[in-house]
């Protein structure tokens, strides 16, 4: 096992559950001030000021925007990347309209790529003119493939769909196959790689999901720290089917015992 030079965090179920902050993650989030370090999100709701705030409010007074990669900014990148300056149409909420009106101009009419993120947007005319658009030769684009979202509304556990569920409708109708950003997919990971300028194996992943967080920076070479405080509950099996990860733990406070 290398030691880790830098952190990859995720952040829902690592760092805090719903309002609350979980055991060890305000100390663990202070020690990795000292390593190249990252918080990387599927999320594509809230812009890396907002999640700043929201970690500033719950206690992490260290956090800074810049260190804060989210799925739709990695879809802005994804999207530069093909074409530049770019034509789409976004089905999505405000911060992924932002990112993306950085590369490029929205067309309803003659975009080339559609691109769907979690969050509002959708409806029976937003879907439909994003399906026609991918029967006219648009790309279809996704920002996470999370089926849905854990939320608390006023105290009220509740959930939300996810990037994969309003993705869907879009895949059905067409029958084509969309392009995801998000984990476990390599982009939002490599955009961190690049991001810290280190290499995979010199960094640790951690994480609350196998399927996403573990399994996907695992399959780029990254080490992973799996800690049960979010959707994968403490004595639950961990699946036959997915890489395991290289630290396998209770919380950020068990975590730090073994990796400092
Ligand atoms: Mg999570």
């Amino acid at each position: 096992m290398v030691k880790a030079k830098a952190f990859l965090l995720d952040m829902d179920g690592v760092l805090y559950h719903g309002d609350n902050v979980l055991p060890g993650a305000r100390d663990f989030v202070k020690r990795i001030q000292a390593y190249p370090h990252c918080f990387v999100t599927n999320n594509p709701m809230r812009t890396p000021a907002a999640i700043a705030q929201r970690l500033q409010q719950l206690g992490f007074p260290n956090v800074d925007a810049s260190s804060i990669i989210t799925s739709a900014m990695a879809t802005r990148l994804w999207l530069q990347q093909q074409a530049s300056p770019c034509c789409y149409y976004a089905v999505g909420g405000e911060a992924l309209q932002h990112e993306l009106e950085k590369i490029g101009s929205q067309d309803a009419e003659q975009a080339d790529f559609v691109v769907v993120g979690e969050g509002y947007g959708l409806d029976f005319d937003s879907l439909t003119t994003g399906i026609n658009l991918i029967l006219n030769g648009a790309q279809l684009v996704g920002t996470n493939p999370d089926a849905c979202v854990n939320y608390v509304h006023k105290g009220k556990p509740m959930v939300l769909p996810g990037g994969g569920a309003l993705l869907a409708p879009f895949a059905v109708a067409t029958g084509v196959t969309p392009v995801i950003i998000g984990k476990p997919e390599p982009l939002l990971f490599q955009l961190a790689l690049q991001q810290l300028q280190m290499q995979a194996q010199d960094c640790v992943m951690i994480g609350d999901r196998p399927d996403t967080d573990i399994h996907g920076a695992a399959q780029l070479g990254i080490q992973t720290a799996l800690v049960r405080t979010g959707q994968f509950a403490a004595g639950e099996r961990y699946p036959e089917a997915l890489l395991t990860p290289t630290w396998d733990v209770l919380d950020l406070a068990s975590l730090a015992e073994q990796i400092f």
